[in-house]
């Protein structure tokens, strides 16, 4: 089936004026361009997403460590535009991209032609060809991946208060791969689960043999901060029990063991995958230009060039930034591009330029533990420790989930409750047959 989304395409006299865009994905980057394109006269938007829902990667690790469950961090798609009657949104998973034919294909075979296409659809795990990764470690990049692993981590220490002799055969070795913020946040949030929460659950397993072990090929932690940032970062995990082997690569993963790249075989059966993501593969369709990670590189007004009707945002794109060859792969880079796309498309509709993106800095954070969160606030990178970074954080969180119409009054209450009772678990969110009870009451607004 071939079917133009709105009448924009091969618009002829007599035919509605109506533009149409179809945007793939609906992340912060694909929901903040929709989300502007919606309340524009004459602009039609399908906004096409794999699975209905838009998920808030910053917390996957507290889903991964049974703070939260995968329900409270997933938004769907259709509540979200309920109220705007410009955006149609499809639960579909886009197979190919053509910039040539303005075209998006979907899994079924059916084509859709739209005036303007969005390619929002964000990243994935990059094993980078690392034997047995793939099969036997556990990424985090879904809400999917963070159940597996708090599964994974229950489910081991069920076995273990059932069988303590499974300690000898490294069941309670977990191996975090990636100093980055995916690995930090997850060993400091793991290990004061490990070491503060479970014992009260599974008294007969033998918690304090639990030993979390951080790997990364490079030689500090945190590298996109500064180098204080990397060592404060080292210094907390140091104080949580954490081993943090920098220098060291990982060589292959088995499904009881991972091997270095010093040879060393360490027995474990979970290890967690945060070594680095690339571009989703939606990007190698079409012909797209593709450049670092995999991800398609894009001129400063964010069209692919050569192709002026055709975006990539977000995690997808390698977004030019002054000096640096690209952007990293922020939420808050996605959610400001998509709105800045959306008001180019609003620009070109109008017979406007577009215009170059300018991405305003508002800093990066961290989550150590509980009590020491790290940020480096603005593009002059202001350090902060502690509370007011904690601050800084929760600030960062609302306005990333302020696209997605929730009561952010449910996510400051639970904020709150978790760093004053960083180790309190309800009873439901440590029991794996009821692995998805909501803990935060998003109760959207009808606004
Ligand atoms: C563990 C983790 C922690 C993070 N923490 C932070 C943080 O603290 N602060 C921060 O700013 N950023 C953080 N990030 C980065 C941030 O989440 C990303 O930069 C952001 O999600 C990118 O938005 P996006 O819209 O480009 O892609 P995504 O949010 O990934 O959305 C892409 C969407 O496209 C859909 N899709 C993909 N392929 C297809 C297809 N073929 N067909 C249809 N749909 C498709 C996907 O289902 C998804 O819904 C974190 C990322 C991870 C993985």
């Amino acid at each position: 089936m071939n079917a133009d989304v709105a009448t924009g395409a091969g618009r002829g006299a007599g035919m509605s004026a109506e533009t149409s865009v179809v945007i793939v994905g609906g992340g912060f980057a694909g929901v903040a361009c929709a989300r502007r394109l919606a309340g524009t006269d004459g602009i039609r938007v399908v906004l096409l997403d794999r699975g209905g829902f838009q998920q808030f990667q910053p917390l996957l690790y507290q889903v991964a460590t049974a703070e939260l469950t995968s329900q409270d961090i997933r938004f769907d798609l259709t509540r979200i535009f309920r109220h705007r009657p410009g955006v149609e949104v499809r639960q579909a998973d886009v197979t190919g991209v053509d910039p040539q034919t303005m075209t998006v294909t979907l899994d079924g075979g059916e084509t859709l032609t739209a005036d303007y296409l969005v390619v929002a659809a964000g990243a994935q795990p990059n094993f980078f060809h690392t034997p047995g990764a793939r099969e036997h470690s556990f990424p985090l990049y879904s809400v999917e991946d963070a159940r597996q692993v708090r599964g994974r981590i229950l489910t081991v220490f069920a076995d273990v208060a059932r069988e303590p002799r499974l300690v000898d055969e490294g069941a309670l070795n977990f191996v975090i791969v990636g100093g980055g913020p995916t690995g930090v946040e997850t060993a400091g949030a793991l290990s004061e689960l490990i070491h503060d929460v479970l014992p009260g659950v599974y008294s007969q397993a033998p918690c304090g043999h639990a030993q979390i072990i951080l790997v990364d090929r490079g030689h500090a932690l945190l590298s996109a901060f500064s180098d204080q940032a990397g060592a404060y970062a080292a210094k907390q995990l140091h104080r949580r029990g954490v081993q943090v082997r920098l220098g060291t690569s990982v060589k292959q993963v088995d499904a009881d063991s991972v091997t270095l790249g010093d040879g060393e075989v360490i027995k474990t059966r979970l290890v967690v995958w945060g070594g680095g993501e690339q571009a989703a593969d939606v990007a190698t369709t079409g012909g797209l230009p593709t450049g670092r990670g995999g991800r398609i590189d894009v001129q400063p007004d964010l069209t692919v060039p050569g192709h002026p009707r055709v975006y990539a945002l977000g995690d997808i794109a390698n977004i030019p930034s002054g000096d640096e060859p690209a952007l990293p792969q922020l939420g808050s880079v996605a959610q400001q591009s998509g709105r800045w796309a959306a008001d180019n498309i609003i620009a070109q509709v109008g017979g406007k330029p577009p215009h170059p993106f300018h991405y305003r800095d508002k800093g990066i954070m961290a989550m150590i533990g509980t009590k020491a969160a790290i940020a480096e606030i603005g593009p002059h990178r202001h350090e902060l420790h502690g509370r007011f970074a904690f601050v800084a954080w929760l600030g960062v969180h609302l306005e990333l989930l302020g696209e997605v119409d929730a009561e952010l009054k449910a996510y400051i209450a639970w904020a709150q409750e978790f760093y004053l009772r960083p180790h309190h678990r309800s009873a439901a969110l440590l029991d794996p047959s009821r692995i998805d009870t909501p803990r935060i009451d998003w109760s959207t607004t009808d606004s």
